[in-house]
């Protein structure tokens, strides 16, 4: 039974929060969560289903959006890549015939030779995730889902997409008939990963990409089942406002998969694995029947436009108590 007496807000200072993690929509929170936690009270379990390997390196976009955001250097123009990166080798390479449909900033190149080489030298990537880290000031734990390969496949009418096809390359048009997260029945979960789920005080789904970002963690074995059984207190926060995404095709993606493209219909698809769900103001309409999936509602404002805002967001979140029903 949990307590109802439990309360979660700024005069608990020893609670730890895990957040599970897409790319932008994620990192934005997670920077908030950061800000108003006490040092090292957060851990950011982050998708790993769009890591692909581009131009003889390991690229893992989602962790390094979280990266950059935490350690407060993400371009906030894109809300992904780094802030003030230049493309000098993107052009050069370009100069040698490479398509550069994919962008990647000088800086960031970095990221993905320092991550490639310490893979090729045997370590982990949640061990050069920790590296890289560290080395970047953060005093939040950021790791990934799981250290084996997973890769989302889209199903179009033009067959079968890699990820970053679909999603950069083709830019997100083609209509989604299905999603397959290649290698995920042989996945393990990463150190870590179920522990932060079950010991923490808070889990928070971040306002993710349900399906793609938010999917393939849900679907790493014992994750799950991890956030069913966890006595701590599970919130969810809605990436449709309005009917639609802030931002990329989340909207679309739910619609052509089967689903309700609003709040309630991501409530749907986290039910029975949240406590509260927390809804923008522009949804207010949607609370009682979000409630009637057995859920606590939150109606806040949840666009996090600047930085003060996340940490507004993060804070109502950690003040939420348990649900009296
Ligand atoms: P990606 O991996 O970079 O595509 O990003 P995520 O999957 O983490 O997040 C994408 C989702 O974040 C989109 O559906 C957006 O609607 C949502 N999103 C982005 N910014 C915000 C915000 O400020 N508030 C809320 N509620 N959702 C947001
Ligand atoms: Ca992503």
């Amino acid at each position: 039974m949990k307590s109802e007496s439990t309360h979660l807000g700024q005069d608990s200072p020893n609670r730890t929060v895990v957040a599970l993690a897409g790319g932008v929509g994620g990192a934005k929170l997670s920077h908030g969560l950061a800000a108003v936690l006490p040092e090292a009270g957060l851990t950011v379990i982050v998708n790993t289903a769009d890591d692909f390997d581009h131009l003889g390196l390991r690229m893992c976009t989602d962790l390094d959006t979280v990266l950059y955001t935490l350690s407060n250097r993400e371009n906030p123009v894109t809300g992904w890549g780094i802030d003030g990166d230049t493309r000098v080798t993107l052009d050069a390479l370009a100069e040698y015939g490479q398509d550069p449909w994919f962008m990647v900033g000088d800086h960031d190149f970095a990221t993905h030779i320092f991550r490639t080489e310490r893979l090729q030298a045997g370590e982990t990537l949640t061990q050069v995730t920790a590296r890289l880290a560290t080395a970047s000031g953060l005093s939040s734990t950021l790791i990934p889902m799981t250290n084996d390969r997973v890769a989302t496949l889209i199903e179009t009418a033009e067959g079968r997409l890699d990820f970053q096809d679909y999603f950069v390359a083709r830019r997100q048009q083609d209509v989604v008939l299905g999603v397959r997260f290649d290698g995920i029945a042989h996945a393990s979960p990463a150190p870590g990963v179920i522990e932060a789920i079950a010991d923490s005080d808070v889990v928070v789904i971040a306002p993710s990409n349900p399906v793609v970002s938010i999917g393939p963690i849900l679907a790493v074995e014992g994750v799950g089942q991890a956030l069913e059984t966890t006595s701590a207190l599970r919130i969810g926060v809605s990436p449709i406002i309005g009917g639609k995404a802030l931002k990329g095709p989340a909207d679309r993606m739910l619609a052509s998969l089967g689903h309700e493209v609003s709040s309630l219909g991501v409530a749907r698809i986290y039910e029975g694995l949240l406590d509260w769900f927390v809804i923008d103001d522009a949804d207010n309409d949607l609370a009682p029947q979000i409630e009637a999936l057995g859920m606590a509602v939150l109606i806040t404002d949840t666009i996090m436009s600047d930085r003060g805002k996340r940490a507004t967001l993060a804070r109502s979140i950690l003040d939420v108590k348990w649900p009296t029903s």
